[in-house]
């Protein structure tokens, strides 16, 4: 191994090749920063990613672009050369035996009336409740915003299902963008089948047509210096030098967008503050399934919400909606993502979930399933509990000391999007600028 001690020191060493590991070192050619990205699985592209599999391309789930920013979509627009299709948003509610449009809270036509009654009613007691205290949790932010039936039969069961923990132990401030907030009109409008007005921010998308892998892949082809297969097993911190097995590098300024927690783990040494509060970081995973249907569903959404406990998943999504070139002609595909986060036994599974989307009438029966595979997402969701702040009060100082910049979704522990983590590598890249004193040419 390795390198002798005063070999210069990198000005930028990346850690991940996701979207915004990728952005990052796209904004620091630009910028003239000599720089390396390190990414530890054999391609780019992180949690956007698309696999091949017997003729089906699948994402991890629905991966789907909202660009807002103007300058961000032409740059990607660019990137993947027209291949971007721009599509209205199709998701719908399954509950009580009905579908019903997105968002629940402000479309409760076709409910049972009995359950749309109490929905309504219910929200508009909340909404002439006077002032409150500020909620203390995302369930006391549902009630207050909702009212008692819109949380009991969509937000709570809902939001227990997606985050693997009850809507009381995590607080609203992942929310505000992700959680439509209806006025009064348009859940009266709603109740009756009025209401035209889309809400939400996830209205239109973008979706490459072979797959959300085509994004970071684009991205990839430009990119001088992204290593693929590396990883580091030690960040000497003293020495300021990432160790890998077959070489030491040291670099001045680091960009991570590595979890959180993972990166932590790779610092030594690591204050004894910082490790306590790194063991108080929280994530979910979660599993789902891929789904390979020999024709197209029957159903038309894109995708569609599920609350109820008595089916296992509470999400299932069209991918061959999104773009039909991910599946060979005339067929379908479909994601479901699984409420229980143990490892499932597909031969158990698959009935139980074949039957409720027969009931569902995505698909006419078993015998529509070309194949099945069960896939995992370690780091899928952070939590957002009560330690969360305490925690990254103390973990961001030490960082911001240390001349680390840990960005992205996992990496600044947060919940975004993928037009977040493209915005964050750029960010990162433009502060390593900053933190170098103006710039280093390659
Ligand atoms: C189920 C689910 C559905 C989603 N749906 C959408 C959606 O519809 N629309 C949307 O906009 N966003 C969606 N997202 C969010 C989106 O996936 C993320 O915001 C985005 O992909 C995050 O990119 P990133 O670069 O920050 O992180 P990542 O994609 O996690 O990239 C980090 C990279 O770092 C690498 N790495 C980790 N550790 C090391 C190490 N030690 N050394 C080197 N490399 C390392 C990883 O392998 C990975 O490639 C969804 C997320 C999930 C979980």
């Amino acid at each position: 191994m390795a390198v002798s001690p005063t070999a210069k020191a990198l000005p930028v060493a990346v850690l991940g090749a996701g979207l915004a590991g990728l952005h990052a070192g796209l904004e620091l050619t630009r910028l003239g920063v000599e720089h390396r990205v390190f990414e530890r699985l054999a391609w780019p592209g992180g949690h956007a990613t698309t696999t091949f599999d017997e003729g089906y391309r699948f994402d991890r789930t629905g991966h789907l672009l909202h660009l807002r920013d103007v300058a961000l979509r032409e740059r990607v627009c660019d990137w993947l050369a027209g291949d971007l299709r721009e599509i209205v948003r199709r998701s719908v509610i399954w509950s009580n035996g009905v579908y019903t449009r997105y968002p629940f809270q402000a479309n409760t036509f076709g409910l049972p009336p009995a359950v749309a009654n109490e929905c309504v009613l219910d929200f508009v007691k909340a909404h002439f409740a006077g002032p409150q205290p500020p909620p203390q949790n995302f369930e006391e932010f549902c009630l207050q915003h909702f009212g008692a039936g819109i949380t009991r039969h969509f937000m709570v069961p809902y939001n227990a299902r997606l985050w693997g923990v009850a809507p009381h132990e995590i607080t609203s401030a992942w929310c505000e963008r992700f959680v439509p907030l209806p006025t009064l009109e348009d859940v009266i409008a709603g109740a009756v089948g009025l209401n035209q007005r889309e809400l939400g921010y996830n209205q239109k998308f973008l979706y490459p047509r072979l797959g959300i892998g085509e994004l970071p892949r684009a991205m990839y082809r430009r990119s001088a210096h992204v290593e693929l297969g590396r990883e580091p097993r030690r960040i000497d911190l003293d020495a300021r030098v990432l160790e890998f097995d077959d070489e030491r590098v040291p670099f001045d300024v680091l960009i991570s967008t590595a979890p959180l927690k993972a990166l932590l783990g790779l610092i030594d040494p690591l204050p004894t503050a910082v490790f306590d509060a790194a063991q108080r970081l929280r994530a979910t995973h979660l599993y789902y399934l891929d789904v390979a249907l020999e024709r197209q569903p029957r159903t038309d959404f894109h995708w569609s919400y599920v609350p109820e406990a008595k089916y296992p998943f509470y999400r299932v999504g069209c991918y061959s909606h999104f773009s039909p070139d991910l599946v060979p002609p005339g067929a379908g595909s479909l994601y479901v993502e699984l409420a229980d986060r143990n490892e499932p036994v597909l031969g158990e599974l698959l009935p139980r979930v074949t039957a409720a989307l027969a009931e569902m009438g995505v698909i006419e029966g078993a015998r529509h399933v070309r194949f099945a595979r069960v896939r995992r997402i370690d780091c899928a969701y952070v939590i957002f509990d009560h330690a969360y702040y305490d925690a990254l009060a103390v973990i961001r100082p030490f960082l911001a000391e240390a001349r680390i910049l840990s960005t992205g979704r996992y990496g600044g522990w947060q919940y975004g999007a993928m037009e977040d983590a493209l915005r964050e590598g750029a960010v990162a890249a433009a502060q390593s600028v900053d933190l170098l004193g103006g710039g280093t040419a390659q």
